[in-house]
């Protein structure tokens, strides 16, 4: 299969499919082609993740996180109710477990009220009313942060982008790119697409497809898993809704947390330690090739200089269960090994700059004739559809189509 269109999207993740449909909405008669190298759409991060659409309490006020997270959370809750996608309001807490950590909460909660974000002071006895099995010294609650199934709302934005006319493809990777003229022809199993402009969604081979297509990232990716586990049926009621610790600010991770989902079930994580593999969900999934070229990278060098100690407790944690279970009770004390089960893992699209810092911020880097979404990790499931709506104007500035552009800038909700 070969042909010309405006868009080509290389990955069928949460945003490559939201930024299709911003373009496609705004511009019905744009042609867009979306190409995912799995059989399904959100096969990777988009479909393994916490399923938090998140308030906007942590990211750096003026971040282009903190810009998305607030109105996307809202445009996402929006979109769930309008397309039968399951979600619920159903705040969170976040809990101090020790007064060393009281500082860092009241600094998180200054960034909350910046973000715009409403957060309420729990003192310990209001603690016990919402949570009576959660120990803390001190919490701040968040009303707005609501739960959903990211893997449904991929559906519902692959449902919606049939309807619109786009060309979708799964099994269909991107190999390679040449330049024809005005156009990038983009080399895929299942043919060609001569594309007026490419949009870069890989996630975990983001940096890898910015190299082929010619574009020399200014981060790398790295993969770092975030492992679950599950709490037996029998003690589910240890939860009521989300409670989260307060983060390390130095990490843009947030924390083992516990999250009941919508079917019922309650997860506990997820951690953050180096996969071996960019799609790596276990510790025996190893790419040599990968790992050799990481060896070679200074960022590696970099990275284990400025998080060793952090990267060393987190690999013990994963490999050593009474660890895990040990930071868990921090937590919820009542909970013992017995309680909890190994429940799968997600891994993370991190990008690291050159000088092994981790990348807080999202990264989206242009060229005339590409979009390369280059560091998307949370809350980005959350923002997808502002996110989507961002790259659409930026494509429709490269494209000349300056009102639509300005058009999807003023009203970027997309619903
Ligand atoms: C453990 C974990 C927990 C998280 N929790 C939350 C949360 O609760 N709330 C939240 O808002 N965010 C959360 N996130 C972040 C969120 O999941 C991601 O930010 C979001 O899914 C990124 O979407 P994406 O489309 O960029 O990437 P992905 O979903 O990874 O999509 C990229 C796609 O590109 C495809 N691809 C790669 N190479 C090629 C190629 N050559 N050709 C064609 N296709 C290709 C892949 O197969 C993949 O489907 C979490 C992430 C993880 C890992």
């Amino acid at each position: 299969m070969s042909g010309d269109v405006d868009v080509a999207i290389i990955g069928g993740g949460l945003l490559g499919l939201a930024t299709a449909r911003a373009v496609l909405r705004a511009h019905p008669d744009a042609s867009v082609t979306v190409l995912e190298k799995e059989s399904r759409w959100g096969a990777h991060q988009s479909g393994h993740n916490s399923n938090v659409i998140h308030s906007g309490l942590y990211y750096a006020p003026g971040s282009l996180k903190a810009r998305l997270a607030r109105a996307g959370g809202e445009a996402m809750i929006r979109y769930c109710d309008e397309h039968g996608v399951p979600v619920k309001r159903t705040g969170k807490i976040v809990v101090a477990t020790a007064e060393e950590q009281l500082p860092r909460m009241d600094a998180l909660e200054a960034r909350g009220r910046e973000n715009g974000v409403t957060v309420q002071r729990l003192s310990r006895g209001e603690i016990a009313e919402r949570e009576p099995h959660v120990a803390g010294v001190g919490a701040l609650a968040v009303a707005d942060t609501a739960m959903t199934d990211f893997g449904q709302v991929c559906r519902a934005f692959a449902a919606e982008l049939t309807g619109l006319g786009a060309d979708l493809r799964t099994n269909s990777p991107a190999r390679s790119f040449t330049a024809a003229g005005d156009r990038t022809v983009v080399h895929t199993s299942t043919g060609e697409v001569r594309a007026r402009i490419i949009v870069n969604c890989a996630g975990l081979h983001s940096d890898k497809i910015a190299e082929a297509a010619g574009h020399r990232p200014p981060v790398r990716i790295m993969p770092f898993r975030g492992e679950y586990a599950e709490i037996r049926p029998a003690r589910r009621g240890l939860i009521n809704n989300p409670v989260y610790p307060v983060p390390d600010p130095d990490l843009p991770f947030l924390g083992v947390h516990v999250t009941p989902m919508l079917d019922g079930t309650v997860h506990v994580g997820p951690n953050a330690v180096p996969a071996l593999a960019r799609q790596g969900y276990r510790w025996r999934d190893v790419d040599p090739r990968m790992l050799r070229e990481l060896l070679l990278d200074p960022a590696l060098r970099g990275l284990a200089r400025r998080y060793w100690r952090y990267g060393l407790a987190e690999i013990g944690r994963s490999l050593v269960w009474p660890l895990f279970v040990r930071e868990v009770r921090r937590m919820i004390p009542e909970i013992n090994g017995e309680d909890l089960r190994r429940h799968g893992s997600g891994v993370r699209a991190q990008a690291v700059k050159p000088t092994g810092e981790l990348v807080d911020d999202f990264v989206i880097s242009h060229t005339p004739r590409a979009i390369h979404v280059l560091n998307a990790p949370s809350p980005a499931a959350t923002s997808s559809l502002l996110i989507g709506s961002h790259i659409a104007a930026e494509a429709f500035d490269r494209l000349g189509l300056a009102d639509l552009a300005r058009d999807v800038r003023e009203s970027p909700t997309g619903i």
